[in-house]
């Protein structure tokens, strides 16, 4: 199996060559522009029929259809075995899959995404087979081309299922198998009709807190590279005091791609039992539109006059790079989604501008509103956890945009509300909680407030007292 990725990489590499190739010379401006014979179109270079071609293979099938850049280089794969014989050892479709993988590289650029890169050893771990390959008995598995071998059976098959693309892939602590399964029996999950939806959660993914869910609940972030990155730290020391190119060396390397391995299982492990609670949870699921690729973007460089280079901070942002890297939130969206997905529930991300600033009492958005972990609004008083506050905000828009009413978000439970003690002889029917003050809107008043008091703690409520509806600041 690992000659198998060695010589499917260089295939990999040598057919994306190809297709660099043939691409540059539609782009030469010797060769002139190409227009397309048959539909007489003119054509873009990155997305033209003519562009899409391999100088491998034939470009006709013998019915005179065009060929795409795919079946041109399947074409190929005779001649390939006939020149290269080692090739032969490698099952059919597993050469034809790593050609469709190359495929789908292209296609995701011409879907605006990367540019296909060619593939260093560490960047090519796996081969898939085509379907109904495969056979499976009991703990044992045949991969055609290599036999029949015992294998862990993770999980049983379900029954009436078929088994579909079948990826072997090497991982740091062994080879790991993915089948991919299908019953026509049972129907596509679609997504609930918006009548359904009796709740609906915001979220507000975050650093110290992973998730803030907007009905208060805060789940931690256990941050796995951090708690391992000891024990990380001594065997890269170790493996790198080793003799270069000796057995013990690559020992030792091996030793640490493991730790590195168990890293991302905790992780994965713990971001699938979040994205299920999600779902168990409610019915709508609104995410962030997070860039996080531009959170972790390096400082600009800054220069003096003279050229010179000053000091940018990035060293200390490289920590929280790192912090932001460990949190992992793009796996997270995904998995929530995919497990929303299977569940018909429905998963939308919104634009985060102002979550965090926006008062979700009154609307109020100022920067200064939010104070680290804390939420006050300067307008209307309301306080509350700032990554909750934050998530209910998320909640609100993402209700807004499908339209279904407010009311359906699940928020915090309002909380007996603690009486302030008035002093005089004021009514004391007419005290009211600090927390949610009906009519508080009506009522623009600046309080100052010590920004150090916590939120629950009895002096707070020093901070402000609430007399026949209006508030008067201490
Ligand atoms: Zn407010």
């Amino acid at each position: 199996m690992t000659n198998w990725l060695l010589m499917l990489r260089s295939h990999y590499n040598f057919c994306l060559r190809d297709r660099i190739e043939a691409y540059e010379q539609v782009k030469s401006p010797k060769l002139g522009n190409y227009s397309d014979l048959k539909t007489k179109s003119t054509c873009c270079p990155l997305t033209c029929s003519i562009s899409n071609k391999s100088q491998l293979g034939e470009a006709f099938k013998k019915s005179g259809k065009k060929r795409n850049a795919y079946e041109m280089q399947s074409s190929e794969l005779p001649f390939l075995k006939q020149a290269r014989p080692w090739y032969k050892s490698i099952h059919s479709t597993v050469l034809q899959q790593n050609l469709r993988r190359l495929k789908t590289a292209f296609e995701n650029f011409f879907d605006g995404r990367g540019y296909p890169k060619f593939k260093t050893r560490q960047r090519f771990k796996s081969f898939s087979y085509a379907p109904n390959q495969v056979k499976l008995e009991g703990n044992k598995i045949y991969l055609p081309s290599i036999g029949w071998m015992r294998f862990f059976k993770s999980r049983n098959i379900p029954d009436g299922f078929q088994l579909k693309t079948v990826t072997v892939r090497q991982k740091a602590d062994g080879w790991y198998i993915s089948i991919r399964i299908e019953s026509k029996d049972i129907p596509q999950s679609k997504p609930k009709d918006l009548e359904q939806i009796k709740t609906g959660v915001g979220i507000d993914l975050g650093i110290k807190k992973l998730v803030a869910l907007s009905n208060g609940e805060l789940i931690e972030n256990p941050q796995f590279e951090k708690r391992l990155s000891k024990r990380k730290t001594i065997r890269q020391r170790r493996a790198s005091r080793k003799k270069r190119g000796s057995s013990n060396q690559k020992k030792a390397y091996a030793k640490l791609a493991r730790l590195d391995q168990k890293i991302v299982n905790q992780r994965e492990d713990y971001q699938w039992k979040i994205a299920h609670h999600l779902v168990r949870l409610a019915d709508v699921i609104v995410l962030e539109d997070l860039n996080i690729q531009g959170m972790i973007k390096k400082c600009r460089a800054k220069q003096d006059e003279n050229g010179k280079f000053l000091k940018n901070g990035q060293s200390a942002k490289r920590a929280l790079n790192r912090l932001i890297r460990d949190c992992s939130w793009g796996n997270l969206t995904e998995k929530i989604e995919s497990v929303a997905a299977k569940f018909g529930s429905i998963c939308l991300k919104v634009n985060p501008k102002f979550t965090s600033q926006k008062c979700s009492h009154c609307g109020h958005i100022q920067k200064e509103n939010r104070n680290k972990e804390r939420f006050l609004c300067l307008n209307c008083g309301f306080l509350a956890d700032a990554d909750v506050q934050a998530s209910v905000n998320v909640g609100i828009k993402g209700l807004k945009t499908l339209g279904i009413s407010q009311s359906k978000l699940l928020r915090v439970p309002q909380k007996v509300t603690p009486k302030p003690e008035l002093t005089g002889s004021k009514n004391s029917d007419s005290a009211r909680s600090w927390g949610f003050p009906p009519g508080a809107t009506e009522s623009r008043r600046e309080i100052s407030v010590s920004l150090e008091a916590e939120p629950g703690n009895p002096q707070q409520l020093k901070l402000f007292e609430w007399v026949n509806g209006e508030a008067i600041s201490c």
